[in-house]
């Protein structure tokens, strides 16, 4: 509920400029809603106009990318890239290839990023970018036409001090190294422009296990402060079968859980023995091919059409590492009745307002994306300092790093919640954390 006049204001504001953009309106408001306490006690955010211009990008990018298919034709597609906040360092966030991407969806990712970014302690600020292009189906040649075609355009736009994207849906290495190809080429430049590149051209170590990894340090992080708990024995329900998705499971495993479901855009395949994450790795990242082909390979699984039903599964913890709004009331209510006390997000907004309230009150340990899923974008903040400093750290070097920085997310969050009256709030905690830092760099760098 909105109930600070200075955030209601706002909020009705952005409603009224933004009100066809629900992706975007859904992220503000959740944010609003949690922040209200530190708003409330820190009068000169309003005097400065703080949320007022958090809310409106500085820029947005918008560009035809025309580029030719394998049969000759003609093809054309829209980019984006929505550098939104700048107040803390370089606009950084990933690039989305999917028909979904339009202007609100990159809004709400951009916005989450921000105070995703704050989180991690780097200084980065919050952007995000893609394009409405589909990949599936389509040759590596198209694929390579296609990045060149977009980063054309969008070279003009970033740089390693201006605004550093990274992959996201459907943007993996092969797709990052083709766009950085295209910008070396363009600019006569090689610097650390984009992150996720190859570990030949300037990647970091542990950047493609980041995110899921991370999911897990923060979820066992946090089991351990508030519930004295691990993932020990837990059955684990995980959709997606993507990067996020294979790599979370990977290191829940490592941890003693075990993983029973993943899941595709089609269907989610359950496997009672354990999902054996090298064969999903070869399905996915070797073959590009659909989840469905792992309950022909491995016999006890079984696989199953449509998305929801893996929410219907029994577990303990379920980390949802797909897409926006995967969990919906229903669906929670259905996690809840088997047995899940246990949710973070590894996707960017995969529970609905309605699924949040479920967890609410039902007391469920809920650990929120721009929280949980900060370990992608922490080592891309650390690629970007190797790439400085023009040296690499070894796995261990990052992947004790990426640990460090999912513990103190955890701590500050607590303690943020604590601060503001909402004692064990991950959510509310995570929110008020990322936004007073860049609220007061906001309102010590003027109007701008
Ligand atoms: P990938 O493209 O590697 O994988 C995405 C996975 O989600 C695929 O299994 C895909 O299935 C599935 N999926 C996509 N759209 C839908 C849909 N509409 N319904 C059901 N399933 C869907 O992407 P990532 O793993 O990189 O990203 C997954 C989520 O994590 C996104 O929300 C992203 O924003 C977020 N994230 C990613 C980070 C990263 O470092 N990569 C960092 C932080 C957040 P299919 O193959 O059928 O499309």
């Amino acid at each position: 509920m909105l109930t600070d006049e200075y955030v209601k204001r706002v909020y009705a504001q952005v409603e009224q400029r933004d009100g066809d953009q629900p992706e975007f309106l859904q992220a503000v408001r959740e944010v609003f809603e949690t922040i209200q306490p530190v708003v409330e006690k820190h009068p000169e955010y309003e005097k400065a106009g703080v949320l007022e211009r958090l809310v409106e990008p500085e820029r947005i990018v918008k560009f035809r990318v025309a580029w030719v298919d394998d049969e000759g034709k003609v093809q054309v597609n829209r980019g984006y890239r929505v550098q939104f906040n700048s107040a803390i360092g370089p606009y950084k966030g990933g690039l989305r290839f999917h028909p979904t991407v339009n202007e609100g969806v990159i809004k709400f990712l951009g916005f989450e990023q921000i105070l995703k970014n704050s989180l991690t302690t780097l200084p980065m600020g919050g952007g995000k970018g893609g394009s409405d292009f589909n990949p599936k189906g389509r040759s590596d040649g198209e694929v390579m036409r296609f990045c060149q075609a977009f980063m054309t355009e969008l070279c003009r736009h970033i740089g390693q001090f201006t605004d550093v994207p990274a992959g996201d849906i459907n943007v993996g290495g092969r797709e990052i190294g083709y766009l950085f190809g295209q910008y070396k080429r363009i600019r006569d430049e090689y610097s650390g422009v984009l992150t996720g590149k190859g570990l030949e051209f300037g990647g970091s170590l542990a950047r493609t296990e980041a995110t899921g990894y991370g999911v897990c340090y923060y979820t066992a992080e946090a089991l351990r402060v508030l519930r004295g708990d691990s993932f020990e024995g837990k059955t684990v329900v995980i959709s997606g079968s993507g990067n996020v998705a294979i790599y979370a499971a990977q290191k829940a495993e490592q941890l003693g859980a075990k993983v029973v479901t993943m899941s595709d855009s089609n269907g989610y395949v359950y496997d009672p023995d354990g999902i054996k994450v090298d064969v999903v790795k070869q399905i996915k990242e070797v073959e590009r091919g659909r989840i469905k082909e792992y309950a022909e390979r491995v016999p006890g699984a079984e696989y199953h059409e449509g998305c929801s039903g893996v929410w219907t599964v029994k577990c303990d913890i379920a980390l949802p590492c797909a897409t926006q709004n995967e969990i919906d009331g229903a669906s929670a209510e259905a996690l809840v009745a088997g047995g899940c006390t246990v949710v973070v997000e590894g996707a960017n907004m995969p529970s609905t307002p309605e699924a949040i309230e479920v967890y609410q009150k039902n007391g469920l340990l809920y650990g929120p994306a721009k929280a949980a899923n900060a370990g992608g974008v922490a080592v891309s903040g650390l690629e970007m300092s190797q790439n400085s400093y023009r040296l690499s750290w070894t796995f261990d070097e990052v992947d004790a790093k990426l640990k460090s920085i999912m513990e103190t997310i955890v701590a500050e969050s607590l303690a943020a919640a604590k601060e503001y009256g909402h004692e064990g709030d991950l959510m509310l905690g995570a929110n008020a954390a990322g936004f007073v830092k860049v609220a007061n760099a906001m309102v010590a760098q003027g109007v701008l």
